[in-house]
């Protein structure tokens, strides 16, 4: 069996707290919430902090609100408890579709969205799921909390706009504007239940009253999506009114655009086709989700 290499280890009482140590410690000190992500990769000796701070302890990290105009999700909110949250799964499906998938009940009881997002693994879930919802990052340091839409916080694979004096304290999702209708969805092809994704995609709309599409987000999985997001996609929806041919030619943008590796899930075009068609199906059951069926979507 794989050991880390020797670390201290303190548990932080406070955001401020944790930042102290951060910063003490900067840049041998990293965060540890569920630990299903850097645990392993401390045994792989992929990472050697020299410090870890425990957040579990920061209740300022948690809870899942709706006010203002927005859904806040707390960094330190477990898959399981996302998963449970009936207004979630009301206003905010693609999340619910998400979390099902997403490893099994042992990870999803102790993983946190906020180490699922701040691992930045190409593979993992949520962040397709937040990057299509227009979700924007509260990250605390030592200067206050600065707000980071998500499609700016991801800087390539395992990194973010996290910095390592920093904590990533909650997500907010905007709700719609009175007048527009939202629906949104999140599906995967996995090799087999609760495995990485081959590839997935997440869809959210908002629909005007006129039938037009005002917004609309489209985020990728595990296909080398620039910051998990298809934008020549949602470039050819935005503004126009979805039809069988608009959500076609925005399915093959997102096929054409992405960026996928071969490996031991498959090959470089069944991966494109996968980001393609899943695309495709994940339009057509968000504006379902929304109140407008489009033929063609089965
Ligand atoms: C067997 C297995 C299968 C899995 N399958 C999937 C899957 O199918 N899909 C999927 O999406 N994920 C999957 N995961 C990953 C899972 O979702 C993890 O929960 C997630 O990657 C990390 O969350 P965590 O809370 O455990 O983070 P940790 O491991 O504690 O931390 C991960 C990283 O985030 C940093 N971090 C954590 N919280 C903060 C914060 N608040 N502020 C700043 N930095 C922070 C840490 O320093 C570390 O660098 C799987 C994991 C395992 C072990």
């Amino acid at each position: 069996m794989q050991l880390p290499a020797h670390f201290e280890y303190r548990r932080a009482s406070s955001i401020e707290h944790a930042l102290t140590l951060l910063t003490r410690h900067a840049p041998e000190a990293r965060i540890i919430a569920g630990g299903h992500s850097l645990i392993p990769m401390m045994k792989l000796r992929l990472a050697q902090p020299e410090l870890l701070v425990d957040i579990n302890d920061v209740a300022e990290l948690g809870g899942i609100e709706v006010g203002d105009g927005e859904v806040r999700i707390g960094a330190l909110v477990r898959h399981a408890e996302l998963l449970a949250s009936p207004e979630i799964g009301k206003r905010l499906p693609v999340l619910h579709d998400a979390e099902r998938v997403i490893a099994d009940p042992l990870v999803r009881n102790r993983g946190t969205v906020g180490g699922s997002v701040c691992q930045a693994d190409p593979s993992e879930d949520l962040s397709a799921a937040f990057s299509a919802l227009r979700a924007v990052a509260d990250i605390a340091g030592s200067d206050g909390v600065r707000t980071v839409p998500m499609r700016q916080f991801f800087r390539g694979p395992y990194e973010t706009a996290v910095r390592p004096t920093e904590v990533l304290v909650r997500l907010r999702v905007p709700l719609a504007p009175a007048g527009l209708r939202t629906g949104s969805c999140y599906r995967k092809v996995d090799r087999r239940a609760g495995d990485w994704a081959v590839a997935a995609a997440a869809s959210a709309v908002w629909l005007a009253p006129d039938g037009t599409l005002a917004e609309v987000g489209i985020g990728l999985t595990a296909v080398g999506a620039r910051e998990f997001v298809a934008e020549e996609a949602e470039d050819l929806l935005r503004g126009r009114r979805p039809t069988p041919e608009t959500i076609a030619a925005a399915a093959g943008a997102a096929r054409e655009h992405c960026r996928p590796v071969a490996d031991q899930r498959g090959p470089v075009e069944y991966k494109r086709h996968l980001a393609g068609e899943l695309t495709r199906r994940t339009l057509h059951a968000a504006l379902e989700c929304a109140g407008l069926v489009v033929s063609g979507g089965r």
